[in-house]
């Protein structure tokens, strides 16, 4: 096999380990900022408060109304917070939700942010920003909400409730998944898919058996950063696809929908991409990679069909339409039917043939 391929490297820096927590000043100082605004969820305002005590007087504020999907009116308010302190620079402690505040920060003000993440949704190695205005859900990229620093402290995730870990695990699994059969897939993202789903794949029945299970935690977190690098590096396709439209147009919970879809996205499209068939199956050492995704969730005890997630059976074709609606690129073309047929199964939790 000859090789053809292109890959731009995302640049920022990363610190990973158990412990870490207490490096954020060093970084604020290192960034040449003193006034960070400290960023979380309500749920995680604890968390805020520790690295604001961390912070000492290098913290202007905390702002601690982060929420899901990045409604711009949130956004907005911790904007006037960040003027009324002159912050500088912002630490965001949380999820792919509070990591999304601080990049929309970063889209309006060009701040630098330093990013703690406690979930494994990857957002943090990503240019990507969604955003939601008026109930409408949109997605850019651009450089400048890509995160100058990533402090993943294994620590902060032990908290992270089991069902959360598993759902937010598959979550990451489906961007490797992804990069390893998208158009722009090249050896170096493929080899990051490959480890980051064995990583997960394997940590993930260790932390539903043990939550603090330490070196589970490790594994499953370095696996998140790197399917994480892999949705920031390059392109996705239909599956993406489908949870954007799922999430923003039924208000369905994002990694739920991912954990749920995913099987039935790649039964779609395994024909059309045997090569990273058989890599993610060798991942997650199962015989078939839409299969082994399917009995992954079940055997961890996810949900599995999109009805448990509150999706009316009656919107089913309005959602083949919406996913359909506009073209883009996918291993396997789009067609209605098929998405028709897979949205069905994904409503049922059918498992994926073949054994
Ligand atoms: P989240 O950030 O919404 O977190 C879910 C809940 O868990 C929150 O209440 C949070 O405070 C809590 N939580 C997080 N970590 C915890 C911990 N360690 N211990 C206890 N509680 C904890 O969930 P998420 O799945 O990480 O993020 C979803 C959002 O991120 C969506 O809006 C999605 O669109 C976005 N996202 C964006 C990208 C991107 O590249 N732009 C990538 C992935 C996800």
């Amino acid at each position: 096999m000859t090789h053809t391929f292109t890959y731009t490297a995302l640049p920022g820096r990363v610190i990973f380990g158990s412990g870490t927590l207490p490096r954020i000043p060093d970084e604020v100082r290192a960034l040449g900022c003193q006034r960070a605004l400290v960023l979380s969820t309500a749920e995680q305002k604890d968390s805020a408060a520790q690295v604001a005590a961390l912070l000492g007087p290098l913290c202007a504020a905390t702002f601690t109304r982060a929420a899901m999907h990045t409604p711009v009116e949130v956004t907005e308010s911790a904007m006037q917070v960040a003027s009324e302190v002159r912050a500088d620079c912002t630490v965001a402690v949380g999820g792919g939700s509070t990591t999304g505040l601080g990049k929309a920060i970063a889209l309006r003000t060009d701040l630098p942010q330093i990013v703690v993440p406690t979930t494994y949704a990857g957002s943090e190695a990503t240019p990507i920003l969604g955003e939601t205005a008026a109930g409408r859900k949109t997605t850019q990229r651009s450089m400048k909400v890509l995160p100058e620093v990533v402090i993943y402290d294994v620590d902060l995730t032990l908290t992270l409730p089991s069902a959360l870990s598993v759902t937010s695990g598959i979550n990451a699994i489906a961007h490797a998944v992804e990069a390893l059969y998208t158009q722009d897939a090249n050896p170096v993202t493929s080899m990051m898919a490959e480890q980051g789903t064995e990583a997960l794949a394997h940590a993930l029945p260790a932390i539903v058996k043990n939550p603090l299970d330490k070196e589970a935690r490790s594994e499953a977190l370095l696996g998140a950063w790197l399917c994480g690098v892999c949705l920031g590096s390059v392109g996705m396709a239909l599956h993406h696809k489908l949870c954007h439209t799922l999430g923003g147009s039924f208000n369905l919970p994002h990694a739920e929908t991912h954990t749920v879809v995913l099987p039935h996205a790649v039964a779609y499209n395994s024909a059309a991409a045997p090569e990273a068939m058989k890599r993610i199956a060798r991942a997650l050492g199962a015989s078939s990679a839409a299969a082994g995704l399917f009995d992954l969730a079940a055997s961890l005890g996810a949900p599995t069909t999109l009805k448990s997630l509150g999706m009316p059976e009656d919107a089913l074709d309005r959602a083949a339409e919406l996913a359909t609606s506009s073209p883009y690129w996918n291993p396997r073309p789009i067609d209605r039917a098929g998405i028709r047929a897979l949205l069905e199964d994904a409503f049922y939790g059918r498992r994926p043939g073949p054994a």
